[in-house]
């Protein structure tokens, strides 16, 4: 009840506004700071208990640059998709409680349930442990973890997964196949693909770009993963059906008891994904 108030900024964008709601729903009293209210932040700064960042990423460590201001006792808090930088620069900024968050979902979840938050320590646990337990009332869960780890996973989890699924929307985008045909046609399995790759290009590649662009090891990483691809291509151009197979089954090692425990749990989502089809009767 003593918390003051807390300030979003970025709180009409699309990850902000899913926090300004969840924060006001519980009775939380939001202000939110967006690109013209500037010179108005002093005022918003001095009542206030909880700041959270929610600006574009390459904006973020200028932006929390300004933060000098706030009350001793403040909680500074980002939910930005990188964490190392950003949190550096709300420690070197503010000298009260910090805390780096990454939601590990996009703004079209329907609500917190289940959901992951990782959760980055700055200092001041103590100060801001009713955040992350909010948070937990909501339904999410926090995932404790260092920021340089949290950056290094996500060069495989979102940076190489995106940059993917990006390349084969541009070679589908090149290709030029009857995308209806090839629904009528699917899989499920490729049905899931193909929602997988085309939602991606429903969104914002403003933001995409720049979780790919965050570091140079995500670069590093894509051009390893470029020259497998070349490998591999080249062993189907020998026709090495041998060397397939050796492959496949050093990659089957590697996985052990996933592999098979992946199969199972994709069993579920295939059969959700081949009973959502829409038969669209070509006569009409
Ligand atoms: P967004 O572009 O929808 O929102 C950003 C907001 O910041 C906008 O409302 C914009 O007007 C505002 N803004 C820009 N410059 C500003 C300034 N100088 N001062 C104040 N406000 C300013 O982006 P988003 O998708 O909501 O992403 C915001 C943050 O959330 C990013 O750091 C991103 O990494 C993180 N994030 C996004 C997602 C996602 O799926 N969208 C998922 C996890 C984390």
């Amino acid at each position: 009840p003593d918390l003051g108030r807390i300030v979003v900024i970025g709180g009409a964008g699309k990850l902000g506004m899913l926090f300004v709601r969840m924060f006001r729903l519980s009775g939380y009293q939001v202000d939110i700071l967006e690109q013209g209210d500037w010179d108005n932040a002093d005022a918003l700064f001095a009542n206030a208990g909880l700041v959270v960042v929610s600006v574009p990423i390459n904006l973020t460590e200028t932006i929390i640059a300004k933060l000098g201001c706030l009350p001793k006792d403040c909680v500074l808090a980002d939910i930005t998709s990188i964490k190392s930088k950003p949190l550096q620069a709300m420690l070197n900024a503010h000298q009260g409680p910090v805390v780096g968050l990454h939601p590990m979902f996009g703004p079209d979840v329907g609500n917190l349930a289940k959901q992951v938050i990782v959760c980055c320590d700055g200092r001041g646990k103590e100060q801001y442990q009713w955040l992350l337990e909010q948070m937990q009332i909501w339904g999410a869960r926090i995932y404790d973890v260092d920021a340089k780890q949290h950056d290094e996973a996500m060069t495989l989890i979102q940076a190489l997964r995106h940059f993917t699924t990006f390349v084969y929307g541009a070679h589908l985008a090149e290709e030029n196949p009857d995308i209806q045909q090839l629904l009528d046609l699917s899989s499920p399995i490729y049905r899931l693909e193909l929602a997988m790759v085309g939602r991606l290009f429903a969104q914002d590649p403003t933001l995409y770009a720049d979780i790919i662009l965050a570091s140079d090891n995500n670069v590093a990483m894509i051009r390893r993963y470029a020259e497998r691809f070349m490998q591999a291509a080249e062993m189907l151009e020998r026709n090495d059906k041998d060397g397939f197979i050796r492959s496949f089954e050093m990659v089957s090692d590697w996985f052990g008891d996933y592999s098979t425990q992946f199969l199972r749990e994709s069993r579920n989502l295939l059969l959700q994904a081949n009973d959502n089809r829409q038969f669209v009767n070509v006569d009409n």
